[in-house]
């Protein structure tokens, strides 16, 4: 066997072997199996600053916008215990900061995280680039992920982004992240879509325009508010979309919608996967995306991983179990010793108190690979994959 014709069948859009990415899955589910004494994944948002508008925040931009220093970083990241698997890096724009690079190096220093996901409205192509390019150079055992957020083509993009240009610039940013990839194999792209009642007549075009002119990986995530789930008044933080216009769907249109989404993901999946990791990337996305709508029927399917293996530091320093949930405490209180505060009692208290659930899909993985029935629902589609031939 060549290594075309095996790459042919487990390569992933990076580059990277699908044992490495098994590798990672199962470090995932081994750490969702108990309570870490400090989160494993992580994210942080690293200022408040942003050059979009976007009607589906649901982040303020005040009129004082916050940033954690790197000093405090560096004293963030020395408190932390576990080992972190994912570090999410967003905002507000984390890409306004000129010392990302800085940053990310903080905590390679202090605790390496296996996978760094850069968040961002890929806005400003050149500061990306170079700072992705010299994150891949200098930590080339680090899986880097760049999610770069498309909403739909460029007038439906511009408008729901509130930055006239946004679209051509992520487009521009996305071909060279992408060009990136030629060189590095721990580099993926990902073009990120939030599905809300602003878009949902434009998502065909943008899968297709996606998958056949961008060849990128295409994922979608429904748009998020405090309010549209099912999370106690007494818990929820203030955390619904900037503008009341931009929705989430009903869930009658979304249950019409669903067979048209896996659609979605296996068109782009047959494109920029080999044979088997496609059928593998397509069965656990139609699968989760399943959960997702028991959610919407106010079903729990799944229980999250908040404050267990998640949690979450604002730019603020206050840090919380989830983005939909109130903060728990600032690090201020603790002289930004992390731990102190994630196992202090008000953090006890408030992962008793979560009787919440929602579709934030981060989430939901650790527990989603616990169940025999996502093997089962994801085992489906995947032979379905294989099967079809259009
Ligand atoms: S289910 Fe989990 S992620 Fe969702 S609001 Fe509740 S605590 Fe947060």
């Amino acid at each position: 066997m060549d290594e075309l014709w095996v790459a042919r069948f487990i390569q992933t859009p990076g580059g990277r072997c699908f044992v490495h990415y098994l590798k990672n899955f199962a470090k995932k589910i081994a750490g969702s199996l108990w309570t870490a004494r400090t989160p494993t994944e992580l994210i942080l948002f690293v200022t408040e600053r942003c050059n979009a508008k976007c009607r589906h925040c649901f982040i303020r931009e005040p009129a004082n916008p916050a940033q954690l220093s790197l000093e405090k970083v560096e004293k963030i990241a020395a408190t932390l215990i576990e080992p972190i698997n994912t570090l999410v890096i967003t905002g507000g724009e984390p890409f306004m900061r000129p010392d990302l690079l800085d940053l990310v190096d903080l905590f390679a220093r202090n605790k390496p995280p296996q996978t760094t996901i850069f968040c961002t409205n890929g806005s400003m192509t050149k500061r990306i680039c170079d700072t992705i390019g010299s994150v891949l150079s200098k930590y080339p055992g680090m899986d880097v992920k760049v999610q770069i957020s498309l909403d739909g083509l460029e007038e439906v993009h511009d408008e729901i982004r509130g930055l006239p240009g946004i679209f051509h610039n992520a487009v521009e940013t996305i071909q060279a992240i992408k060009e990136m990839q030629r060189q590095q194999r721990n580099v993926d792209v990902i073009v990120m879509t939030v599905i809300s009642t602003q878009n949902l007549g434009e998502l065909a075009a943008l899968n297709r325009f996606v998958t056949r002119e961008l060849h990128a990986v295409h994922d979608f995530e429904l748009i998020r508010g405090s309010s549209f789930f099912n999370i106690p008044a007494e818990l929820r933080a203030y955390a619904d979309p900037a503008d009341d216009s931009c929705q989430c769907p009903t869930l009658a249109t979304l249950r019409e919608f669903l067979p048209t989404l896996r659609e979605y993901y296996r068109a782009n999946a047959r494109v920029c996967y080999s044979r088997l990791m496609g059928a593998y990337a397509y069965g656990y996305k139609a699968a989760k995306i399943g959960y997702t709508v028991k959610v919407l029927e106010r079903r729990k399917p799944v229980r999250c991983g908040a404050g267990r293996e998640w949690g979450v530091i604002y730019a603020s320093a206050d840090i919380s179990l989830c983005e939909m949930i109130k903060p728990i405490g600032n690090l201020a209180d603790t002289s930004f010793n992390f731990s102190q505060l994630w196992s202090g009692d008000k953090a006890r208290r408030a992962r008793k108190a979560l009787k919440c659930y929602c579709t934030h899909s981060c989430f939901i993985d650790g527990d989603f690979f616990k169940r025999p029935g996502s093997y089962v629902a994801m085992g489906f589609r995947f032979c379905e994959f294989l099967l079809r031939k259009d």
